[in-house]
């Protein structure tokens, strides 16, 4: 028997709008959707007009799960692996499966699409050239010492950052990097998609007049980078 594949599809990150053909003609051809959440994969397949069976992958039923989605690509299936926004694996459930699809020898094929964080770099009017992804920082142990790295940092830094603690983000970095120029995208490709651009100590004042809400990219220029700028103009 043919091993089936697996598909890494990404979705949209709020719009829907933003599936990809491929992506709906992906979805279509296979025989189960793995996902994060099913009360989001459901919302997507019903705005696709599609009816596929879920099976859910999430931290609580990682090694159980990917024992049984390797064994049913072993026997023939296809399947898709979605999470509730964006691409998978990147700061979402999947790397797991995805390496152990590699060691069985099942075919990874990549559907790309929309990542906030490529999205929110691609809209900073920061260096893209070279830039260090760190998704979500230490909510507690390691916090400080990750700040104090990414201090010295000469790349551009993506963070990813939820509504609760992005207040406190943006105020340690008033604090660890003062004159690094930030850019905040929130809620991007949706309704009240914004970007707020300034140093620090800006930012946190227009957070704070405010009560926002929304998911949150963070892009804070390389050290050194506002004085080079400031010098050519
Ligand atoms: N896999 C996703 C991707 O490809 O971007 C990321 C998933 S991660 C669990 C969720 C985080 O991504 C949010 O807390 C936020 O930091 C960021 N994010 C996702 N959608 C976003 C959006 N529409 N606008 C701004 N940030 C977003």
């Amino acid at each position: 028997m043919e091993p089936g594949k697996l598909f890494v599809v990404a979705t949209p990150i709020g719009n829907l709008g933003d599936i990809t053909l491929r992506a709906i003609e992906t979805i279509r051809s296979i025989d189960f959707v793995i996902c994060e959440d099913s009360r989001e994969a459901l919302k997507l397949l019903k705005h696709l007009e599609i009816e596929k069976p879920l099976f859910v992958l999430n931290a609580r039923n990682e090694t159980d799960s990917i024992n049984k989605i390797i064994m049913k690509i072993g026997n023939g299936e296809n399947c898709a692996l979605t999470s509730d926004a964006g691409t998978p694996c990147i700061s979402d459930p999947g790397v797991r499966l995805v390496n152990e699809a590699i060691r069985n020898q099942i075919q990874v094929v990549g559907i790309p699409g929309a990542n906030a964080a490529i999205l929110a770099l691609s809209i900073s009017g920061l260096p893209t050239d070279s830039f260090v992804f760190e998704g979500f920082i230490p909510q507690k142990k390691g916090r400080q010492k990750k700040l104090k790295e990414l201090s010295e940092e000469k790349r551009t830094i993506v963070l990813y950052e939820s509504v609760y603690r992005i207040e406190k983000l943006i105020s340690e970095l008033a604090e660890y990097m003062p004159d690094r120029f930030v850019v905040i995208c929130r809620e991007l490709t949706k309704m009240f998609e914004e970007c707020m651009r300034g140093f620090p100590s800006n930012l946190l004042e227009q957070l704070s007049q405010s009560k926002i809400k929304g998911e949150f990219v963070v892009i804070i220029a390389p050290k050194f980078w506002k004085e080079k700028v400031y010098s050519e103009s």
